[in-house]
């Protein structure tokens, strides 16, 4: 194996090349927004301890956020509710699909905060009295671990919420079970208001570094979430982050991260660095294929793996 490169030299276009001839992968057609996306857009960013941002050509262009939401929802709903989310959503990876129709049979709760039946009950469990609040509270949160005022695409929200035909299903579910105490209805509302939040994968790396970092935003020096529920989160996402696909993400990547129908990946190597990558074709289980193969190179190259470190890595660099 050779040595680690140092991320602050890693030269991210040369790797963006390496993987731009892979043609795997068909783009998302849930909505015509995502059907719409360019297939050639491929773009990554890290954001290292002292803030400084690393990114490649075409990491500036904006694209939903989509499922890379749901680490960021549920870092929220566990400080608003003081920790209680973890009594009302489970922690267990399901082997399933990201709508599948299912809870845990014995509670009713969803199985995990990063499949969608979890991810409309953390939407749900943060603060405000109604839709408008609560999707106020969720903007102004993301935009904390952003470090930047993010913003709504209103059209990709209206298109979520009309065609979510799933996750209207999964709100009633959770409804009937008990699980959901909020209007299916505004459940659904509020959770497509927040997967429609442009991102570019430079964003997107800040985001995914503020919860590598122990839930302080390396870039602005604000304390978005303290270290437990950082902890927490980034730990869900080692075991849930790609959904069914989670175990096999894990052994080749080797960095928690969540996955998202957009195309993009946001990955927290902890302590070490946040990192974003984006390409629209996914795979069987909706990941990004040139994704994986950018945060697989970025892994090896800059010795990422959590399980798998070799001497004089990335981690061992001062912070500031
Ligand atoms: N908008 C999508 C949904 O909830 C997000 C899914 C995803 O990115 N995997 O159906």
């Amino acid at each position: 194996m050779s040595p680690a490169t140092d991320p602050r030299t890693y030269d991210l276009d040369a790797v963006r090349r390496r993987v731009l001839p892979e043609r795997g992968g068909a783009v998302d057609d849930s909505i015509p927004q995502l059907a719409d996306a360019d297939p050639e857009l491929c773009g990554l960013a890290l954001v290292l301890a002292d803030g400084s941002t690393h990114a490649s050509t075409q990491s500036d262009v904006p694209f939903s956020v989509q499922s890379a939401v749901k680490p960021f929802l549920f870092a929220l709903a566990l400080l608003d509710t003081g920790g209680q989310a973890l009594d009302r959503i489970g922690i267990e990876p399901t082997g399933e699909a990201f709508d599948a129709i299912k809870l845990e049979t014995s509670t009713g709760r969803p199985p995990n905060p990063m499949v969608n039946a979890g991810a409309l009950l953390t939407a749900a469990l943060v603060d405000g009295g109604d839709t408008d609040a609560r999707t106020d509270r969720i903007l102004r949160g993301l935009s904390a671990f952003a470090g930047r005022d993010l913003e709504i695409d209103e059209g990709v929200a209206r298109s979520e919420h009309l065609c979510g035909d799933r996750n209207h299903a999964l709100a009633h579910l959770m409804r009937a079970e008990g699980t959901l105490t909020v209007s299916a209805d505004d459940a659904v509302a509020v959770y497509a208001r927040a997967c429609a939040v442009l991102v570019d994968a430079r964003t997107l790396a800040v985001m995914a570094a503020t919860l590598a970092f122990g839930g302080t935003n390396p870039v602005t020096g604000d304390v978005v979430v303290p270290p437990d529920v950082a902890r927490d989160v980034v730990s869900v996402m080692a075991t849930c982050g790609v959904y069914d696909g989670s175990g096999r993400w894990m052994r080749s990547v080797g960095v928690p991260a969540k996955s998202s129908v957009s195309g993009a990946i946001a990955l927290s190597a902890p302590g070490v660095l946040g990192a974003a990558v984006v390409s629209p074709p996914l795979d069987e289980q909706g990941t990004s294929v040139r994704g994986r193969l950018l945060a697989e190179h970025l892994s090896d190259d800059l010795d990422l793996h959590v399980f798998g470190r070799r001497a004089g890595s990335a981690a061992d660099l001062p912070a500031g």
